[in-house]
């Protein structure tokens, strides 16, 4: 009997060994994918960066990765959701499917030249990549073709998806792609970004928003002659401001809510009939930022009770905080352990730090170690793949992209993302993209224990879309602006095709 169980726990041990060195043959024929198409992933990314499409504008980075995408075998789909700027992608088939989500918008007046530490604009005034989700694009189709090939050779059922969602700089498009049930039959998630390290976490890691316009109508009249018969629709935006003034002594601390008046009046001798102040809600948790919100909308009907004005309202965008899985962290942060960080060179430290130096930062130069799992502190920004988060079990994955100190949403932000930097951070991320993936695909053990985390992280928050039930994608965002320069942009654009092997 004892001889039977050590033959059987021997045996075990034979049959566990195999199937772990299976696993680590498939990560390391993806891992060659990667470094072998190291310059066709750096052309996806530099691609796109000279696009620099603000959100749902994105026509030619849809069009150029619909045309990549289809060029290593994936099946993809634009328009999705009624964004006709949404691409989805799809390879394989059946069960289990995991979603790589991602975006790959770029910013106003960020155009840049990039490798300048100077300020100088490719086009001036022009919208750029001030954020480098460019880069995006590059780890989603690298780590997407990787897997491609690891599950071709190995025979691995399933599905692997990327779902590049539009405008996410102003948290537009996922409350509506889950709304439209793209993420249905989804197994598991992963989200990417660009940082300035290589890290995941879990838990609650940024904040919930909710965006909205509210305009007030009154009626216009002389400012001296006969200012009683008017009905100033200015007086309500500033009723209002004061009045969520005099609220925020009564709301949780760590709410955030921040606003501008996007339209003040025409001129002072007359009262007029139109104002609108924008607003972000934002709290810790849904929930609450809803519970804000409804409060902020109060405070409105109460400003035009008081200026005999009415008010409408549109939610411009809306947020969930990102739940990040711990179960799907703890793997991919193994697999940024086995991975590493890039080798920097001395070329690129020395950038960096001349870079840091030129802005006044603590002269630091890149980041050599990953982050540890559990240090990430819950962020007060938002980003609408958080809907995501709370639908399907979803691990997040920042890879290393960008010089410490250097801000997004600054011009300066757009001076590396297509740099020797970026692309370093790009293969890096797309090998542990590509490794986190297949371990989902191929372990069902992993799979059910992040299907398990995520029961209990949701179980006292059940996921509500913040967003109206009449609300449509806003087509028209950004359009006006995108169409004035991009006939210029279009001067810089790479024209190349990128081709995987
Ligand atoms: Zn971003």
């Amino acid at each position: 009997m004892k001889l039977f169980l050590k033959v059987l726990w021997a045996l075990g041990f034979l049959l566990s060994s195999v199937s772990h060195a299976q696993v680590d043959e498939r990560k390391k024929l993806a891992f060659d994918a990667v470094e072998r198409n190291a310059a066709q992933i750096a052309l996806v990314g530099d691609s796109l960066y000279y696009f620099a499409e603000l959100g749902m504008q994105e026509f030619e980075s849809a069009k150029f990765l619909k045309e990549t995408l289809e060029g290593i075998g994936f099946r993809v789909e634009t328009g999705g959701a009624g964004f006709p700027t949404n691409v989805w992608a799809e390879w394989g088939s059946g069960k289990p499917k995991i979603v790589i989500v991602t975006e790959v918008d770029a910013l106003p007046e960020g155009s840049q030249t990039p490798g300048s530490i100077a300020r100088k604009p490719l086009v001036p005034g022009a919208p750029g990549h001030m954020e480098g989700h460019n880069t995006h694009g590059a780890v989603a189709v690298g780590a997407a073709y990787a897997v491609k090939q690891a599950m071709q050779r190995y025979r691995l059922p399933g599905t692997v998806a990327i779902s590049f969602g539009p405008a996410e700089e102003q948290l537009v498009s996922r409350p509506f792609l889950v709304r439209a049930g793209l993420f249905k039959g989804a197994d598991a998630a992963i989200i990417i970004h660009l940082g300035d390290n290589f890290g995941t976490g879990f838990g609650l890691l940024n904040y919930a928003a909710i965006s909205a316009k509210f305009t007030f109508h009154g009626k216009t009249a002389h400012g001296a002659v006969n200012p009683w018969d008017g009905r100033d629709a200015v007086d309500a935006v500033e009723l209002m401001d004061i009045g969520f003034d005099k609220l925020r002594e009564h709301l949780r601390p760590s709410q955030r809510a921040h606003r501008t008046i996007t339209i003040g009046g025409i001129q002072p001798n007359i009262i007029p009939d139109l104002g609108q102040i924008w607003w972000f809600v934002r709290y810790a948790n849904a929930p609450w930022a809803k519970e804000n919100y409804d409060k902020l909308v109060n405070v409105g009907r109460g400003a035009a009770l008081m200026t005999g004005t009415t008010m409408d309202i549109e939610v411009v965008a809306s947020a969930w905080p990102q739940l990040g899985n711990r179960v799907i962290a703890e793997a991919i942060q193994k697999n940024i352990e086995l991975v590493g960080m890039p080798q920097w060179s001395e070329a690129e430290q020395k950038f960096a730090r001349d870079f840091q130096a030129a802005l006044g930062l603590k002269t630091v130069g890149l980041t050599t170690t990953p982050a540890e799992l559990g240090t990430r502190p819950q962020a007060f920004s938002s980003n609408d793949s958080g809907d995501v988060t709370w639908n399907v079990p979803t691990g997040v994955l920042r890879f290393p992209a960008s010089v410490p100190g250097v801000n997004y949403h600054n011009w300066q932000a757009a001076v590396t993302p297509i740099s020797s930097i970026a692309h370093q951070g790009e293969v890096v991320g797309a090998k542990v993209l590509a490794a986190s993936v297949l371990e989902l695909l191929t372990s069902p053990e992993l799979l059910a224990k992040a299907k398990d985390q995520f029961r209990q992280d949701i179980k006292d928050t059940s996921y509500f879309s913040l967003l109206p039930s009449d609300a449509k994608p806003p087509l028209d965002l950004n359009r006006e602006m995108m169409e004035r320069f991009r006939p210029e942009m279009r001067k810089y654009y790479l024209n190349k095709k990128p081709s995987f092997n």
